[in-house]
């Protein structure tokens, strides 16, 4: 399949994820590599997997996407001492989601320009994926969003994100209901073939393999400057963010270990420390972008872990949704180099505050999940790199969180200009019944 049909259909055709069929192995490049800049190396990765756009236009893609950003480095890496965070919130909705999502949403105009098609993309969203989604596309040619959130079910700094984005493409349905009733309303929908056919609908969750492409080159561009083989720590919900750094191991880039880190909902850290992949009830947590149990883009580590063989990875997903459990049986540990570590509430904002007294520097929830599962790590391994923490949003994302555990000096930390400006007199929502027939007719009367 061609990239560019791979990035407007998201799944492949018998429901599963998509792969590459390939990953080039870049060792003999990463001295050549060192002198790029972080744009230039994303160019050159995105470029070995995009067999189907011009390369200046790609190259023009990339570049234009980083302009969104207001750090002069995009992803700074900090240094802490005991260990780094390399900082990836400084794009327009202040989560990491920004840098796939940026590129995302100019990848889908260029292709649809150049199609002369339009794209319908809906998406459903507890919190940062449905503002980044919006940010990603919002004004731009050929395509809409319908974004589908639980009305009351978000912080309302979360629904001002999305909700006051004025350009007529953007559409925030306020849904009575739940999170999974907003998902089911989702999978159903695109479930009507007819009306996916018809109404062009499209996806920009972290399945869209274009997602995974455009992290891999924060990793890559680490590595390139570590001493030894680096230790990534990453927050962890939906397998995306750290599967694209197991994506990076694949391409023969030197990695040395990965923290998973997850909040209470555990599965994966339980997954690679035992083998056995357990669903559980989902907890609410002060790190709510992590509140997940099945992770989708797992399919595409089983992939790899099973030897390229899809019909192993067929057959342990439908054990997991038959019975809710699946295990790897080959005696093999799941993954060598990945420790599994969740960190509880408690925890975690003990982590914020005592990050806060050591060094000044103030965390978001789920970084801080992240940071404590690598000091846990490092304790039990002894591996003595220092490792480099993944921050995922900025503090300001989640105020109650951060004075809650940090107290009134937080307030500066808090505040960041792009959500002070957020103006509620702009916001536009429509709120609908949990019912997918709503959800469709709302859809029929608002494309163009
Ligand atoms: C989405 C998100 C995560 C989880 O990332 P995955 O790719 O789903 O593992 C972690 N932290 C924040 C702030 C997020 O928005």
């Amino acid at each position: 399949m061609p990239f560019s049909q791979a990035v407007l259909t998201g799944l492949a055709p018998d429901g599963g994820l998509l792969v590459p069929e390939w990953f080039p192995n870049v060792a003999d490049r990463l001295a050549a590599w060192r002198e790029l800049s972080f744009v230039e190396l994303a160019q050159e990765i995105f470029r070995l997997y995009v067999d189907d756009i011009a390369p200046d236009d790609l190259d023009a893609i990339v570049a234009d996407a980083f302009t969104a950003f207001d750090h002069p480095d995009i992803a700074p890496l900090v240094d802490l001492g005991d260990f780094k965070v390399l900082e990836l919130f400084h794009g327009p909705t202040l989560s990491f989601k920004d840098v796939a999502l940026q590129i995302l949403g100019r990848l889908f105009e260029y292709l649809l320009g150049r199609s002369g098609e339009r794209l319908n993309i809906v998406g459903a969203t507890s919190g940062d994926t449905g503002s980044a989604a919006i940010y990603g596309v919002r004004g731009r040619e050929n395509l809409s969003i319908f974004v589908l959130y639980p009305n009351g079910g978000t912080s309302e700094l979360q629904e001002l994100q999305m909700t006051a984005v004025p350009d007529a493409n953007v559409h925030c349905l306020a849904i009575e209901g739940s999170f999974d009733d907003c998902q089911s309303i989702l999978k159903s929908t695109f479930g009507d073939l007819a009306f996916k056919t018809e109404y062009r609908l499209g996806a920009v969750n972290s399945i869209n393999w274009a997602r995974v492409l455009a992290q891999m080159s924060y990793y890559v561009h680490v590595c390139l400057r570590a001493e030894a083989p680096a230790v990534f720590a990453v927050p962890t919900g939906n397998f995306g963010n750290i599967f694209a750094a197991i994506a990076v191991r694949e391409m023969g880039v030197p990695i040395g270990r990965f923290v998973l880190a997850t909040n209470e909902n555990d599965i994966l850290a339980r997954f690679f420390r035992t083998g056995v992949y357990r669903r559980g009830v989902v907890h609410r947590t002060i790190s709510p972008s992590m509140d997940i149990q099945v992770s989708s883009n797992l399919e595409r580590f089983l992939w790899l872990r099973f030897g390229r063989d899809p019909e192993r990875v067929k057959r342990f997903m439908a054990e997991f949704l038959k019975s809710g459990e699946a295990a790897i049986d080959d005696g093999k540990p799941v993954d060598a180099c990945v420790d599994g570590v969740a960190v509880n509430m408690a925890n975690t904002k003990a982590t914020m505050r005592d990050i806060h007294e050591r060094y000044g520097y103030v965390l978001d929830p789920h970084t801080a999940v992240g940071i404590q599962a690598a000091r846990l790590a490092a304790s039990t391994s002894g591996n003595g790199t220092a490792p480099v923490c993944i921050a995922t949003a900025h503090p300001a994302k989640f105020p109650e969180a951060v004075v809650e555990a940090i107290g009134s000096q937080a307030r500066e930390a808090v505040h960041h200009p792009s959500l002070d400006s957020l103006d509620p007199a702009l916001a536009r929502r429509t709120v609908l019944p949990a019912d997918r027939e709503a959800v469709m007719a709302y859809i029929r009367g608002n494309t163009t």
